[in-house]
């Protein structure tokens, strides 16, 4: 039996792995359509690869995903970042944990995935072909053709799908007849016209509380201001939970801030009274100043309404969001291959049979901090699995 599998990134090389390991008796090809193998493994994390995150609890990650919430949650029961783990550590990878959650290698080298999965490959007698682009695929009775400029085309029984947010990909799973979500940006940060804390550049807040006003959409996290606007954890989770309806407003928005999301507007309030409107929440100094004058303050407070106006300046700080800016750290796709088309117990079309799909092919997205990455190695772990194994 032939597995060729479309996609030489994070989930086709997990798929290809996990394929040949389970039946050794297959033949596993990665087909690559670039040079490179594993390219944005190599860039993630600013070079230090964020594999996974230190959830083990499946009903608690699967929060995590904006898109296949829902149907992440039968395959974290498993391949989990635990599996991850375990799997890496077997193979003589050791991961570290920060404080946020974040895994990365110990080395703090994405090139330690990267020779881990190369070996590996190497040692199961997977074929990998680069600089190989699928042109297209047709379905030739129980097996498949794939055109890939060669003179013949190369057969194929199982074809596994992990061109991760190439539209390339997206229109060979149309001709199977699966329906493609519209992709759009999600993990960006916030652009603000004629920003008034540009100033403080560099600058960031532990938790604040962020709303696109009148929306459901609202995340608390560390905040990060930019020379543009506002980025850091949790304007890109934000950005990730709203990014459709962003999209379809043309990217404009009202972002209402809470800058002190763990007191009540009652406590602020009082405390402002109490201190006479010293910066007793330890805000960063430059960024309280900021503040006091967007409400029209002094240093000291005279009058009952401008201690209020600083009040609502601290709990609904209001600013008009026009565009947004990639985040050179981490970035993905929201769209894809429509859940509803694809059994995941095996990863399997349920429109062609024997093709499987894995990673961000799918209508399925993470917030960041290597949730993006879990996705393609559950997905990976079970499309080659159920490939290798399905009769
Ligand atoms: C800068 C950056 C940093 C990131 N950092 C992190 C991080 O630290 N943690 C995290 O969890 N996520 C991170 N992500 C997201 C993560 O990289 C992706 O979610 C993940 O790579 C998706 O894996 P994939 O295999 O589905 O797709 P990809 O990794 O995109 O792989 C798809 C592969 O298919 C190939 N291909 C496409 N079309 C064809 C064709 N016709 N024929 C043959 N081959 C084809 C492509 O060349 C590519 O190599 C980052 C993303 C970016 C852009």
């Amino acid at each position: 039996m032939k597995i060729v599998v479309i996609g030489g990134g994070a989930a086709g090389f997990f798929a290809a792995l996990n394929a040949k390991q389970q039946n050794p008796a297959v033949e596993v090809i990665i087909l690559e359509k670039t040079a490179k193998l594993l390219s944005k493994v190599k860039i993630s994390g600013g070079g230090r690869c964020n594999v996974t995150h230190a959830c083990f609890e499946p009903a608690t990650l699967i929060q995590n995903y904006p898109r296949g919430k829902k149907e992440l949650l039968g395959p974290f029961h498993k391949f989990q970042p635990r599996d991850m783990i375990a799997w890496l550590k077997e193979h003589g990878v050791e991961l570290k944990t920060e404080k946020d959650g974040r895994m990365f290698p110990i080395t703090n080298s994405s090139s330690t995935i990267i020779d881990c999965f190369l070996s590996e490959a190497k040692k199961l007698g997977i074929a990998i072909w680069t600089e190989s682009k699928l042109r297209s695929i047709h379905k030739k009775g129980d097996c498949f053709e794939l055109d890939i400029g060669q003179e013949k085309p190369l057969h194929a029984d199982r074809v596994i799908m992990a061109t991760g947010s190439s539209k390339a990909g997206w229109d060979f799973a149309k001709e199977f007849g699966h329906i493609i979500v519209p992709p759009v940006a999600s993990l960006f940060t916030f652009n603000v016209p004629n920003f008034s804390l540009k100033d403080l550049s560099g600058a960031s807040v532990t938790s604040a509380k962020l709303q696109i006003k009148n929306t459901k959409f609202t995340q608390t996290g560390p905040l990060l201001i930019t020379h543009f606007g506002f980025s850091g954890p949790a304007a890109l989770k934000l950005s990730a939970w709203a990014a459709r309806y962003l999209a379809e407003n043309k990217y404009e928005a009202f972002l209402q801030i809470d800058w002190l999301p763990d007191l009540s507007t009652e406590e602020v309030q009082k405390s402002l009274e109490e201190n006479r409107c010293k910066n007793v929440f330890l805000l960063p100094k430059k960024l309280w100043k900021a503040l006091l004058l967007k409400a029209g303050a002094q240093q000291i407070i005279h009058s009952k309404s401008s201690l209020l106006q600083l009040l609502e300046v601290l709990k609904k700080d209001t600013y008009k969001v026009s565009g947004k800016t990639i985040n050179k750290e981490e970035f993905v796709t929201c769209g894809g291959i429509t859940l509803s088309e694809v059994n995941f117990k095996t990863m399997e079309s349920k429109l062609c049979k024997n093709v499987f799909f894995a990673g961000e092919i799918l209508d399925i997205d993470g917030v960041t901090g290597g949730f993006n990455f879990q996705n393609a190695w559950t997905t990976g772990y079970i499309a080659g699995l159920s490939a290798a194994l399905s009769e």
